[in-house]
């Protein structure tokens, strides 16, 4: 077995560590305590390199974790916009459709966003109320999405709707006559530099050429996104459980009481070998199930796995670097509290823990086939 990383992952890693630090890392603060999104940054991140879907999964991990470490809302952007967007167009659209947005969201001078979420339609994205209709030439669309990452910046959305045929997915300019958007109302615990928006879709007409794969074939262009998405909220987690070490670490080493420095107490000690354990652990969990997706063996229950396991990992280091940090830990003046904040969103979306944990209990015990319709799980959202 070879751990070892190849020049080209390593240089992939490599880029993205310089633009975290260079471009990241000096606004990451400000950028949250002001809720600031930042559109330059975008481009610079695609001026190189860093938001293209052509990557082995093994690379955007990588590219993930290094982004996750400094900012989770430019992780976070970066993953819908590669993952969930570019990732579905190169899988699914037609030759025009990929022409057409790929180049500008590889460049970073397109956004995309990625609509499944309604108001009534969570986890149980089978529900789904928005409505495709036929018309003459094409569809309309009615409904509304919520909570929709980079949804008020974005040129190109990924609209889920319900047709006749089945849930259909959708490619949508944003600027098209009956797609509104508003920021998304209250403020978010974290990821506050984030864009998150609600899109409302009235009478929006879409010509044929707009659905993204075939009619009533949504739900398979949704889960391909997803699964992609979810290894790399998984790989932002192992960033943001790095982050969390490396500043416990520090201020332990720093911080004295009791005339010792607090790294010399062992209830500290413990917590920071915790966290190496979990990091260590989270780690090669992200490596082995994006080795498999690019083998071609990847399964949706090992990334649930890796999802599970990377965000409650990072969410108890946030917790424990906050204490370790005392009074300062609960401060913005601080990263760790930040750290918290964003560890909490990811442990939600693109399937909140609840949902991973049904995905790998269902490939533990199979379906029960005697089972109604009525009374078996819903799908993984
Ligand atoms: C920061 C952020 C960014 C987001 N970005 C996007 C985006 O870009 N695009 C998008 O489409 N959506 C996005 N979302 C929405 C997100 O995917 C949903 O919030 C998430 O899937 C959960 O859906 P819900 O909020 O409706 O909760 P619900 O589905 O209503 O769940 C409520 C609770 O019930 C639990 N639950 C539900 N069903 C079950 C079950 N069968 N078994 C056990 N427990 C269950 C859930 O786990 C949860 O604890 C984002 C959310 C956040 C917070």
């Amino acid at each position: 077995m070879d751990f070892a990383l190849s020049p080209a992952l390593l240089q992939a890693r490599d880029r993205a560590r310089a633009a975290a630090e260079e471009l990241l890392a000096p606004a990451a603060r400000t950028a949250d305590a002001e809720a600031r999104f930042d559109r330059g940054l975008v481009q610079e991140l695609g001026r190189r390199g860093l938001l293209d879907e052509r990557d082995p999964a093994l690379a955007r991990c990588l590219i993930a974790e290094e982004l996750g470490r400094v900012d989770s809302s430019v992780r976070g952007l970066a993953t819908v916009q590669v993952a969930l967007v570019a990732g579905c167009l190169a899988e699914w659209g037609s030759p025009a459709q990929r022409a057409r947005w790929l180049p500008w969201l590889r460049s970073g001078e397109a956004i995309g966003c990625y609509a499944l979420t309604e108001p009534e339609a969570g986890s149980d994205v089978r529900s789904l109320q928005t409505r495709a209709m036929r018309v003459p030439g094409g569809w309309r669309l009615e409904g509304e999405k919520h909570w929709i990452t980079n949804g008020g910046v974005a040129e190109v959305a990924l609209v889920f709707a319900s047709a006749e045929e089945g849930v259909t997915a959708f490619v949508v300019p944003t600027d098209a006559p009956g797609l509104e958007r508003r920021p998304m109302p209250g403020e978010p615990l974290g990821h506050r530099a984030a864009d998150h928006a609600v899109l409302t879709l009235r009478g929006l007409e879409l010509g044929e050429d707009a659905v993204l794969g075939r009619p009533g074939g949504g739900l398979q262009v949704a889960m391909s996104a997803l699964r992609r998405g979810r290894l790399e909220v998984a790989a932002g987690a192992v960033g943001v459980l790095q982050a969390c070490l490396d500043a416990s670490v520090d201020f332990a080493r720093r911080r004295r009481q009791f005339g010792r420095r607090i790294g010399d107490f062992q209830m500290v000690q413990a917590a920071l070998a915790d966290m190496a354990a979990d990091l260590a652990a989270a780690r090669l969990l992200v490596r082995e199930a994006a080795w498999l997706e690019d083998a071609g063996r990847g399964s949706l229950d090992r990334v649930a796995v890796a999802k599970l396991f990377c965000t409650e990992a990072a969410l108890r280091a946030a917790d424990q670097a906050i204490l370790i940090h005392g009074g300062r830990g609960y401060s913005n003046l601080y990263p760790v509290e930040r750290y918290w904040r964003d560890a909490k969103g990811m442990q939600i979306y693109e399937g909140t823990a609840h949902v991973q944990r049904l995905i790998i209990a269902r490939a533990l015990l199979g379906r029960d086939e005697g089972a109604s319709a009525a009374v078996r799980p819903p799908g993984p959202g």
